[in-house]
């Protein structure tokens, strides 16, 4: 059994719904289960609409709805025709009736609440999902459709509702599973659960990867494909290294990594059910299925002597430089500083540190006055904004020395403002002036990059 999620892109029209049946047919000897993103937008306009409403714009709100329902119409009537088209139609009028009952419901109420929003956001995965399904039939695929509210059982934090996956496990084994070795495609939804009680969540933005790698992980899937509209995972942003490779085969940590550092592909939560379990992660694109897109896998049998797969970058980063005014050698300093992060509830993404000073770099500058405030009470504290962090990943790093003379030799005229290794040692990260990152990172890539043709089994 294999697990193939469709992001919105891939399903966003006709076309791309036609081009998707095409992929799945090809994978039925491996028992697919097939799981969709809305189409591209619509659960951004969806929340849109919910929060017309709460402003109390219900006009504005339904021509929303009619918006989003005649988006999906059209894909309908491009689709189908006679009976399935009428009968869709009708369906998709339906579900646009209930949320226009949510846009009155919160219209009168003038509140929206968290939990209204996510039955705002199911809406789109639902309708994506149900016209496919159709489709398939239609292409006489075998498929079976799954509300995914009635398996991905979740908690009752609405809009970042966690997963419960003892329950979701013993759902998918009753619910899915017979289905597939029946010789059924499944086809359900990402991104949306419900609590025990039935009442719709959602699990977080972008988070039908993480729908499909828990399905994957709890039904110990061969492998979890995650078709997109790029190729794979890059060796760096195509917007500023033109030449940038697409990554073959890389590890569970170098795409964590690349992931907590804006590679825009994978969300690192994602993976990490695929990871526990062992099961390899396939990016892949569905506008050129041929590619074979990129490999993420436990321990890939790779070239040691590749050292770099990616550099990466965040821009927008605020460094926060905190030097004790306590003697040397107090303890609870590091401490001390960590608990007025949390207490603000603000993520550091790198540290570099001393025995009386440590520099944290944020991207969150909500309660940056509050912070600084508190830390000021026992240490001296300066902030500087417009940074950015610049993340050279690779496993080889670890065993690799000289890697940190011949990064710092490609960018001697850049100011390097703190420079940090991970625990983890795969990867090297550096904080620069945020208008020097587009240079520093096109010159890191040169340099680093110069070999690539020597690796055709990592670099494409
Ligand atoms: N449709 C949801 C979103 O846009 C989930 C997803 O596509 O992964 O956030």
């Amino acid at each position: 059994m294999i697990i193939m999620k469709f992001g919105g892109t891939s399903v966003e029209d006709a076309k791309a719904i036609k081009n998707l049946t095409e992929i799945v047919k090809k994978e039925i000897p491996r028992k697919p289960i097939v799981i969709v993103s809305a189409c591209s937008g619509i659960t951004n306009q969806l929340l849109q609409t919910a929060n017309l409403a709460a402003e109390g714009k219900k006009e504005e709100a339904l021509n929303l709805v009619a918006k989003i329902e005649s988006h999906h119409k059209k894909i309908v009537k491009d689709l189908f025709d006679g009976d399935t088209q009428r009968f869709l139609t009708k369906h998709l009028a339906s579900i646009a009736e209930e949320l226009a009952a949510l846009v009155n419901g919160v219209v009168v109420l003038g509140e929206l609440t968290n939990r209204s929003l996510d039955t705002f956001a199911s809406i789109g995965e639902r309708m994506s999902s149900f016209i496919i399904h159709h489709y398939f039939e239609s292409q006489k695929l075998k498929s079976f459709w799954v509300d995914a509210r009635s398996f991905m059982i979740t908690d009752d934090q609405f809009t970042k509702a966690i997963p419960q996956f003892d329950i979701i496990e013993r759902k998918l084994r009753e619910i899915v599973e017979p289905k597939v070795n029946n010789g059924y495609v499944v086809i359900s939804q990402g991104f949306i659960g419900s609590t025990v009680n039935g009442v719709t969540t959602t699990i977080g933005r972008g988070g039908s990867d993480y729908s499909a790698a828990i399905i994957g992980a709890l039904l110990n899937a061969e492998d979890i494909q995650i078709w997109t509209d790029v190729d794979g995972i890059l060796s760096s942003d195509p917007s500023v290294v033109k030449d940038a490779k697409k990554i073959k085969v890389m590890s569970f940590n170098e795409a964590a990594e690349l992931a907590y550092f804006g590679a825009r592909v994978l969300h690192p939560e994602t993976i990490l059910p695929a990871v526990k379990k062992n099961i390899p992660v396939r990016v892949l694109n569905s506008k050129n299925p041929s590619s074979s897109g990129t490999l993420i896998v436990a321990n890939p049998k790779t070239d040691k002597h590749c050292i770099v797969k990616s550099i990466a970058y965040k821009e927008g980063i605020t460094m926060i430089s905190i030097v004790s005014t306590r003697m040397f050698l107090a303890t609870g300093f590091l401490e001390n500083v960590f608990d007025v992060f949390h207490k603000y509830r603000t993520v550091v993404h790198t540290v570099a540190t001393s025995e009386v000073s440590v520099s944290a770099t944020i991207d969150n500058i909500k309660n940056l006055s509050h912070i600084i405030k508190e830390l000021k009470q026992f240490a001296t504290v300066t902030a500087t904004d417009k940074k950015a962090i610049i993340c050279i990943v690779g496993d080889n790093l670890r065993n690799t020395p000289g890697l940190a003379v011949r990064m710092l030799s490609a960018i001697t005229d850049v100011n390097i403002n703190m420079i940090s290794q991970g625990a983890s040692e795969i990867n090297l990260s550096f904080v620069v002036d945020e208008d020097q990152v587009d240079d520093a990172v096109r010159r890191l890539h040169k340099e680093l990059f110069a070999n690539a043709g020597s690796f055709p089994e990592i670099f494409e």
